[in-house]
Order: structure tokens, then C-alpha cells, then sequence
């Protein structure tokens, strides 16, 4: 039996995880749950789970959590200290499924015990890519990706050398705006842009979608996982989301990984790393599926990968500063407050301003994200 704590168990990723582990209860004990403040789904999730800990983020839901478990053997925490001590108490898988930043404080705490980190929690990277990476080498833990792109191109290297990869092939769906003109992206509503037509998704990672930020997000992701350099890792879009990435060799040899569109595959190679375990999901019906096809991204419509690059060239605090700048305009899309063309127009602007060296800790992580948090929250009030 294997002990595992879910970061984020009330979200999308949570769901999908805890649904394999549900289907295979002998195999895991679960030790600690957490969310932000769901107190009764994450306490109705702990019950049946049999959780050693059940965490809120948002320590005004305690008091609701705490009734909610009243009775039970689930311990009861609430705060952002309390998330990280969380994570802190060791198991041998840690799915960090926070979304955003406020992911990275717990996952560097994940990460400091050494044990494997399922890592979905891609803002958390982008905005600490060489504090994280470096952290993962010092303390002897186990990154594996969740996200399915970079789940793919994990698996295509697989027993390879990084030096014989000559490029990664990040697919993107395209989100289901891929079509519109840009005076339909400009009245797109939250409902249209959060529709996904392939994924099932929490809100904030379909609107990156339908943006393409998300797919600008993984290549700063994929810069730090696969250190092959930014100038071979390139997207293409494939709207029917069966190829979930793809390595070329030098030798001219291509290898993709196929699936689902179901984020129990990525997360059961995860969990069963370095095997394999059973799903119970539909096999992949190429014949019924019948074409596959492939567009350049077109970055006049969807300016967010070439902003997303240019970051990860810039370097330094860019990287932080793009998500955060992205995740407060997301935020004030989602709230009617700006158009579905402003999140791009928000971003950039944002960047354009002073930039803070390279952060070296986490503190500092941390420093230049609530700082570009505030000239982004400043960008708005002019939008
Ligand atoms: P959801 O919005 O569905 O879930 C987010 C989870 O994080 C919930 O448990 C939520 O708790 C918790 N949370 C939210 N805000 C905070 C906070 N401030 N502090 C602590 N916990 C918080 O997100 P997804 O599951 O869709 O995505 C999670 C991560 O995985 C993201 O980084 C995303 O980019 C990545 N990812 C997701 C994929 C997907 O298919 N969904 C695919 C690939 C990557 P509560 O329920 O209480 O709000």
C-alpha cells in the first residue's frame, strides 16, 4: 500500500485522481486532502477516503469543515501554513492540483520531502521554474508531469537522450474559439470561452485555453522539464486532441503519444510510474475517430504563446510576472469585468514594465508575483 495527499482534491484534477484511486482502494491510503474553501465536498471527500487530514486555504472555511467532519477521524486544518504542513507530512505521491501560484508554496513543500510530486499545477513552475527544478535536485524527489502534453513527451523520452531530440511538439486543441474572427474574440463571453469542446476542465485553465496561454504556459513548462532548449520546443494545433505531444529524434524518427481526451490517463501513469495500471477507459477508436489534423498557430488571434516565449527568453522575474498578469486577468474575465481580448492585451502590458531580477528563493517567487499582481490589478482599472 502506498500513502498519497491530493493537493487541490475538490478540483477537475482532484476528481479524475481520486476517482482511480477509488477504483483501487487496496492499493492507497490516503493521507492528506485540501482545498480552498469546498469544506463540504473536500469533508465528504475525506470521509470516504478515510483521509488522515483534511485542509482548507481559506482558513475562514475551518469552522464549516470542522463541522462538516464532526464525528469522524479526518483532522482538520485551515490557513496557508497549515496547506504546506499539509504537504510537508510526507507521502509517497503528492498530486499538486492547486490551481495557480497559490499552488507553489505547498508543491516546494511537496517537493522538500523528497517523495514523487504529480505535478499539475503548471503556474507554480512557469513562475519558479529554476527555484523548483533545483529544489527537485537538492532534496532527491521525483517530478513527474500530470499535464498531458508534457505527460506525453515524458513518455516519448522514455529511455532516450535529451541530446538526441531535435524538436518537441507541444499539440494544442486550439480551445473552442479556435474558429472566430477577431470581432467575435473580442464579445467572446465567459460561458462560450470556458466551453471546451474536448476537456473537461476548472474554469481557469479553459479560459488559458481558449487564449492558448495555457499552451504558452506548458512551453515555459516544457523549457524547464525537457532542458533541450526554448528554440526546439514548438506547438501545433490539432483540434481533435488524440496526439497529446511528440518528440523527433535526429535520426528523423517521430515518436507521439495517443489517448483519450480523459486526464486519468496522464494521472494513471503517474500513479503507477514506473509501471502501468489498469483504466477502465474507453480504448482509443482510430477508425471512428478517422481524421487526424494539424494547423500553425496563428498568433495574430492568439497573441499569448509569442508572449509566453518572449518571457521565457527574457527570463528572469518574466515568467512569474506573465502568470500573474494572466491569472488576474483571467480572474476579471471570468467576473465580467474585461473583454475575452483584454487577458492578452493585460498581459502584455504588464510585462512591459520594469522587470525585478532573476528570483533565487521562493520568497522572492513569491515577492515578484504579488508585485506584478498589483501593476496588473493597476492595468485593469485603465482597461
Ligand atoms: P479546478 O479549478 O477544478 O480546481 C482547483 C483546486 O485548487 C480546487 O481543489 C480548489 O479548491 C483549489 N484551490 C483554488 N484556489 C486555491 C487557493 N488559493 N489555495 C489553495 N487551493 C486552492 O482546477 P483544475 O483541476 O482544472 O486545475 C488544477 C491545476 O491543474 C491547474 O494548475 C491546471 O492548469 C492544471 N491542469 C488541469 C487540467 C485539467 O484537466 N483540469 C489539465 C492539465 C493541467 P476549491 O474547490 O475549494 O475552490
Amino acid at each position: 500500500m502506498r500513502s498519497i495527499s491530493i493537493l487541490g482534491a475538490t478540483g477537475s484534477v482532484g476528481a479524475s485522481t481520486l476517482d482511480l484511486v477509488r477504483r483501487n482502494r487496496a492499493e492507497w491510503r490516503v493521507e492528506a486532502l485540501t482545498a480552498n474553501c469546498q469544506a463540504v465536498e473536500l469533508a465528504a471527500l475525506a470521509r470516504e477516503f478515510g483521509a488522515k487530514l483534511a485542509v482548507v486555504a481559506d482558513d475562514s472555511c475551518l469552522p464549516a469543515l470542522r463541522e462538516a467532519l464532526a464525528g469522524s477521524q479526518v483532522e482538520a486544518a485551515g490557513g496557508p501554513a497549515a496547506l504546506c504542513e499539509a504537504a510537508a507530512r510526507g507521502a509517497d505521491v503528492t498530486v499538486a492540483a492547486i490551481v495557480g501560484c497559490a499552488g507553489l508554496g505547498p508543491t516546494m513543500a511537496a517537493i522538500e520531502q523528497g517523495g514523487v510530486v504529480a505535478l499539475a499545477n503548471k503556474e507554480a513552475l512557469v513562475s519558479a521554474g529554476a527555484v523548483m527544478t533545483a529544489a527537485v535536485a537538492r532534496h532527491g524527489a521525483t517530478l513527474l508531469p500530470v499535464d498531458s502534453e508534457h505527460n506525453a513527451i515524458f513518455q516519448c523520452l522514455h529511455g532516450e537522450e535529451l541530446a538526441d531530440v531535435r524538436w518537441i511538439t507541444l499539440t494544442a486543441s486550439g480551445g473552442p474559439l479556435r474558429t472566430w474572427t477577431p470581432e467575435q474574440l473580442a464579445s467572446a463571453t465567459p460561458a462560450q470561452a470556458v466551453a471546451h469542446p474536448n476537456w473537461d476542465m476548472g474554469a481557469k485553465i479553459s479560459v488559458d485555453s481558449a487564449t492558448m496561454m495555457n499552451k504558452g504556459l506548458e512551453v515555459i513548462e516544457a523549457n524547464h522539464l525537457f532542458p533541450v532548449g526554448l528554440e526546439r520546443i514548438r506547438v501545433v494545433v490539432h483540434p481533435q486532441s488524440v496526439i497529446h505531444s511528440l518528440v523527433e529524434y535526429h535520426d528523423g524518427s517521430t515518436l507521439a503519444q495517443l489517448g483519450p481526451s480523459d486526464m486519468r490517463v496522464p494521472i494513471a501513469s503517474c500513479l503507477a510510474w514506473p509501471r502501468r495500471m489498469k483504466t477502465e477507459l474507453q480504448p482509443l477508436d482510430l477508425p471512428t475517430i478517422g481524421t487526424l489534423s494539424f494547423f500553425a498557430p496563428d498568433e495574430e488571434r492568439f497573441p499569448a504563446t509569442r508572449l509566453a516565449r518572449e518571457a521565457a527568453q527574457a527570463g528572469g522575474a518574466a515568467p512569474a510576472v506573465l502568470n500573474a498578469a494572466n491569472e488576474v486577468a483571467v480572474a476579471a474575465f471570468l467576473a465580467g469585468q474585461i473583454a475575452f481580448t483584454d487577458i492578452c492585451a493585460l498581459v502584455a502590458q504588464t510585462l512591459s514594465g520594469t522587470l525585478s531580477g532573476a528570483p533565487g528563493t521562493l520568497d522572492e517567487v513569491l515577492a515578484v508575483d504579488r508585485e506584478a499582481r498589483i501593476r496588473a490589478a493597476e492595468a485593469l482599472e485603465h482597461v
